[in-house]
This record gives structure tokens, sequence and C-alpha cells, in this order.
């Protein structure tokens, strides 16, 4: 049995509190409640102060609550209102410094809390999600399988992609393999892109029939544990890649692979970005792959770090990360290979099986 990480993670967090000067915080983000005790419910607030851990739910979650929380925090179940028992709760705290989650709290929200405490509510930042972006061997066991379970759902369905089959009918056929693997739910909706609308890098799925000689693009999750994998696969339906598909898969492939062999812990989010980017604008399509090269995966798709043009921070050691270059060209379509990688202190580990080469169902 792994040690309980509830432990040590909200003893980090107090360690994290004290450094900001808070006496207390007021977690609302369902994920990092999850995190931090176990609940995977949809409703609750978790007050954490320097000797206590209380989590206020409602009724539907009088079973569940204390059962996934276990001794991570004590439960309270109010019939009524989570509020009005939070405001018994804080009326009971001596007043100091109580962080709120200001990247998540809404401004009605915030302003109820203040109606009922009389400690100065501070807005924090990110405190939370900086802890969960370092993983246990635990958690990256979990993305590694989520992945894995990702990989055989696309290898059971793909042999059976054919053209005139629409979008949607490839993405039902792709969530029922994910299911049956034991996915325990999407975590973001799946897309499948034919032609041109491979080119639009958030597609969704539409009617549209695929035709021959045309990419598919395919990304989509899986979750096992509550840890989300995320991969993306583009191939060519009905025919061989043509030339021009050829050129720019490989150059996908190549800053991909790049960004796969040299990225580190420690470099920052940039550095990290650069290593697809580069590859990718000395070819000249910098203009195309519009978006950033990836972010982090855990409990949430999308989470700490970010590698991107825009991102300053180091990337911690032990997270985990997407690594996703794309090359978009409007009307044409589009490429995008996505894996997912943890930042080990031996550098790089695809979790996912980073099979890439160029597929073409014909
Ligand atoms: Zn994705
Ligand atoms: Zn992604």
């Amino acid at each position: 049995m792994p040690p309980d990480r509830r432990v040590e993670r909200q003893a980090a967090l107090r360690v994290a509190l004290e450094d900001e000067g808070l006496d207390g915080l007021l977690v609302t983000y369902l994920p990092n409640i999850r995190y931090l005790t176990g609940f995977s419910g949809s409703a609750a607030l978790l007050l954490v102060l320097p000797d206590s851990t209380t989590l206020v739910t409602d009724f539907r979650y009088a079973v569940q609550a204390p059962s996934e929380a276990g001794p991570s925090a004590a439960v309270e179940v109010d019939q009524k209102s989570v509020w009005d028992r939070l405001g018994r709760l804080l009326a009971a705290t001596p007043a100091g410094a109580l962080g709120i989650e200001s990247q998540a709290i809404t401004v009605r929200d915030a302003e109820r809390v203040a109606g009922l405490t009389r400690s100065r509510l501070v807005p924090t930042g990110d405190l939370v999600e900086r802890l969960r972006a370092v993983k246990s061997p635990e958690e990256v066991a979990a993305i590694r399988a989520a992945a894995a379970l990702a990989q055989e759902a696309l290898g059971e369905v793909l042999p059976g992609v054919r053209t005139g089959q629409t979008e949607r009918e490839v993405a039902a056929a792709l969530e029922a393999a994910l299911r049956r693997r034991g996915s325990e739910w999407h975590p973001f909706p799946t897309i499948v892109a034919s032609g041109p609308r491979a080119a639009l890098p958030h597609a969704g799925t539409s009617a549209r029939p695929i035709a021959a000689g045309e990419w598919l693009l395919l990304d989509f999750g899986a979750q096992v544990d509550g840890y989300c994998a995320d991969l993306t696969r583009t191939v060519v339906v009905g025919a061989r890649a043509d030339e021009r598909q050829r050129t720019v898969y490989d150059l996908v492939r190549t800053a991909q692979q790049r960004a796969l062999e040299h990225l580190r812990a420690g470099m920052t989010g940039r550095e990290g970005d650069a290593l697809a980017r580069e590859v990718i604008a000395a070819r000249g399509f910098g203009d195309a792959f519009g978006h950033s090269l990836g972010h982090g995966l855990g409990l949430e798709v999308h989470e700490a770090p970010r590698l991107a043009p825009t991102a300053d921070a180091p990337l911690p050691l032990h997270a985990v990360v997407t690594v996703e270059p794309g090359i978009y060209l409007p009307g044409w379509g589009g490429v995008r290979l996505e894996d997912d990688v943890y930042l080990g202190a031996d550098g790089a580990v695809v979790l996912s099986d980073g099979r890439t080469e160029l597929v073409e169902l014909v």
C-alpha cells in the first residue's frame, strides 16, 4: 500500500500557507478538494486551518464524502446550506488572514464568504495547483494506465475506420471502446476532425463524412483513478498520403521527437515549447503552429505547468505534461501529434506509446 498522500499534501499546503502569512485557506475548487481529501463529488467547501481540515458538503454526499475522505478531513453534512454551515465554522475560528482561491471562486461567493467571517480575506493564486504539478509515483502510474487504455481503444477502432463514415460515428466507436476498457469518463469532448476540419485545433466532431485521401485527426482522453491521459493521432483515410501530407506530417513528427528527447525538469516552459517550435518555424510553418506545445496532466486535463512561449516558470521535477505540436493550414487540414511525458530526475519518460509513424488506412 502506498502511503496516504493526503497527509503529506495537506502538510505541504500548511507550509505554503505559513509562507504566505495565512491563517487558513478556504478551498472551493473541486479538483483541489479531491487532491487534498479524495472527495470526488460535485459540491463541497474545504476549510484548511493550522490544526484542522473540515469538508462541508450536502445531503447528496452524506455517505460518499466520509467514505472517500476517510481520516483526511472531518466531514460536516448540512441539509440546508453549505454556506450556513461554513459560517458557523468560521464563527468558531479566531479572526486572522483567510485565503480564498482567486483563480476559482466567483465574485458572488467571495462576497458571501466575506459576510460570514471577521477574518480578512486574502486572494491567493494556485497554492494547491502548485503542489498538484509535482506527481507522486501513484499519480504517474494512473496517468500511464489511462494512456495505455486510450491507445488500446484507438488500436481497436482505427482498423475499422472507412471512407464515408462520419466523424461522429468514429467518435462514438472510440468513446465506447474507451469506456469498455475502463475509462471512468471522457476528460474532455473527443475531437474527431476530417479533411479541412483538421485545421481547426479544437474542432469537436461533426456529421461530416470522411472522404478518401483526407486527414483524420483524433484527440481524445481517458481517465483512471481520476487521472487523465490526453492523446492525439492524425492518420490518412482511404488512400496513401500525398507528397504535401507526408512533408507536413514528418515535420510535426520531427518537432515532437526533438521535444520528447530534450525536455527536462528545470527548463522553463518557454524553453520546452521552443524545442518543437524552432523546428517548425525553421521550415516556414511558424505561423501555422498557433497554440502552445503542451500542458500539465493530472486530475484535470489542463493543469500546471504549461509549455508555452509565455511560460517563464521552470518545469518542476516529477511533472507530467503533454507534448503536442501541430501545423494547421486553413482549407487544407492539419496535423497534431500528442503524447504524455513524465519529467523525472533522469530526463523525460514518455508515458504513452509515442508511436507516431504515419498510418494510412487503405
Ligand atoms: Zn489532446
Ligand atoms: Zn492536450
